[in-house]
């Protein structure tokens, strides 16, 4: 029911473009600049001769500046602040549009043998720079691969290519065939399948359905070569490592993935919802642990904070914790029932239809996190989404809400707790900031910097579902530690080129060091 709803209520009101990229709206009112690149240093150049190539491969081929820079804009908050002084970017590249995975692999053995970098790009939805070409080069863009190519109705998994944007598959998922990924990240509508899994997405109803890594079963990889591999393709499996994993949450810097077997579930008829109140955010961490920790898998268990109960819910004398869930009326009815036993010690129900209304209204919104301010010239909005241990979470959000707001121009912090499992959960913070326009750029780094800090030294995750990107690169190495090396030698061996995404994840490229180093 919920998953239904989300295709009859249409994303952000409909407000976005259907089946290619949507700009943020920044970039919708800001006139491509030409000032100076923001993100690019000595972008290496394609020669003629490799252009020539790629139109001879590809589907289209564009190398206007203004094409490029509209072609390239994303929805990270650190481009937004260059481009709106005039600085886009990353103006230098060549944008390369493929239709089917022949001409992925075309492109991508042209490049190789040329030694051009090349940056994979999708619905631009990234909120991290991830898809930005910092060495210029070829970004190649996979939307045109955009069908459901197959349905196993006996195992429930569908077939579909990495291009497809996430509102049309879901659409023909459930119109065609009655099933639903049960994936829904709040940007569905202007992501695709394949930038779900190449970030390691999640979804507002991952409670129940898993986040992307539990739905693929298996995947079509063009290497950086050219040359190609299916992973998986198994319920489950004992061959050696799950090098499946390899490419969920690679960000293209490891392959192009072109295909995927994902599972998928009957379409759920009947749904039910449950709102409680908390006097601190910490004791409703303890409600959501001892709800996963009795078994109950609600598909929604977030829990906002003061600030944001207030403006999302108008309940700003409380920490609110939704409870939804959807499916079989057997399963969802016993869920409710424990998160009801666990939340009614705490204190009596809330208005929960009200509530559960007003949330599934809002959901697809986007721009939720600058909602209560009001935006001058020097405004920044941005969001940091983290998981660690429910040990850790208490100190961890009361932590990081006073690292955020100790730095100089922020207006407020605040969280809520997002996606939830019996061991953690992943917190998904809010970060506003008013500084003067040309200080909005050291005040970032300053908040990025502070916030990361505390996570690292909790030995938290940096990310649960956005990625790394070009903004988290600097943090890399510090937060995994001794596994860092693993990772650029997993690198080097499937991309000894280092063409594959340069300059992401933190790690080293050939050409040059990133411009957030
Ligand atoms: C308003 C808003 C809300 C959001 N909410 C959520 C949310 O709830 N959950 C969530 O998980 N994310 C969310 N995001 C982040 C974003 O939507 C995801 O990261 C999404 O998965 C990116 O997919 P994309 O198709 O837009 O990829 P892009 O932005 O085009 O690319 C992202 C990265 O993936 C790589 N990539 C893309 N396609 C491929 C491919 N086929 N092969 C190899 N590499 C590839 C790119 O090189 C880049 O590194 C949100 C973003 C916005 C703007």
């Amino acid at each position: 029911m919920i998953s239904r709803q989300t295709i009859t209520h249409p994303f952000n009101r409909g407000n976005y473009t259907v089946g290619a990229p949507s700009p943020s709206k920044w970039a919708r009112n800001t006139p491509v600049g030409d000032g100076a690149a923001a993100l690019q240093a000595d972008p290496v150049e394609v020669p003629e001769t490799v252009v020539k190539a790629l139109r001879e491969a590809a589907h289209a081929v564009h190398t206007s500046r203004d094409e490029v820079v509209t072609r390239t804009r994303d929805w990270w908050a650190g481009s937004m602040i260059g481009e709106t002084e005039g600085r886009p970017a990353t103006p230098d590249a060549v944008f390369v549009e493929a239709a089917d995975a022949d001409q992925v692999a075309a492109v991508l053995r042209i490049c190789h043998e040329a030694g051009i970098p090349v940056t994979p790009s999708a619905g631009r939805s990234n909120v991290t720079g991830a898809a930005l070409p910092v060495f210029g080069g070829v970004v190649l863009d996979v939307c045109g691969l955009n069908r459901i190519t197959g349905f196993d109705a006996g195992s429930n998994v569908v077939d579909v290519q990495a291009g497809m944007f996430g509102d049309l598959f879901e659409k023909q998922l459930q119109e065609e065939y009655g099933v639903t990924t049960g994936h829904w990240p709040s940007a569905f509508a202007v992501s695709t399948v394949g930038g779900w899994i190449a970030c390691r997405g999640a979804g507002q109803l991952s409670t129940r359905y898993g986040k992307i890594e539990d739905m693929v079963v298996g995947v079509d990889v063009v290497h950086a070569d050219g040359t190609r591999a299916t992973y998986g393709d198994y319920a489950r499996a004992a061959v050696g490592p799950d090098l499946r994993q390899l490419f969920i949450g690679s960000e293209g810097t490891l392959g192009v993935i072109v295909s995927a077997r994902l599972r998928v579930h009957p379409l759920p008829e009947y749904a039910s919802a449950v709102a409680y109140g908390f006097e601190s955010f910490a004791e409703g961490l303890e409600a959501c642990r001892r709800i996963m920790q009795r078994g109950a898998t609600p598909a929604v268990l977030r829990l906002y904070d003061a600030l944001e109960s207030g403006t999302h819910f108008g309940h700003p004398e409380t920490n609110l914790l939704l409870i939804a869930d959807e499916g079989d009326p057997a399963l969802v009815d016993a869920s409710i029932e424990v998160a009801k036993e666990v939340c009614e010690v705490y204190g009596p129900e809330l208005d929960s239809r009200a509530v559960f209304e007003r949330w599934l209204d809002e959901r697809m919104l986007v721009g939720k996190s600058a909602e209560g301010f009001e935006p001058g010239p020097g405004f920044v909005a941005d969001t940091l989404e983290m998981a660690a241990s429910w040990t850790d979470l208490p100190v961890i959000y009361d932590e990081v809400v006073a690292a955020i707001e100790a730095v100089d121009g922020t207006l407020a912090a605040s969280a809520h707790q997002s996606h939830a499992y019996t061991d953690g959960a992943c917190v998904y913070f809010s970060l506003r900031g008013d500084v003067a326009p040309k200080s909005r750029r050291d005040w970032y780094r300053a908040v990025w910097d502070a916030a990361n800090a505390v996570l690292v030294a909790h030995g938290a995750a940096l990310s649960h579902h956005h990625g790394c990107g070009l903004l988290r690169g600097p943090y890399m190495a510090k937060s995994l530690g001794a596994g860092f090396a693993t990772f650029v030698a997993v690198k080097k061996a499937l991309d000894p080129a280092g063409i594959l995404n340069p300059g992401k994840l933190g790690l080293p490229s050939r050409f040059g060091t990133s411009p957030l180093s």
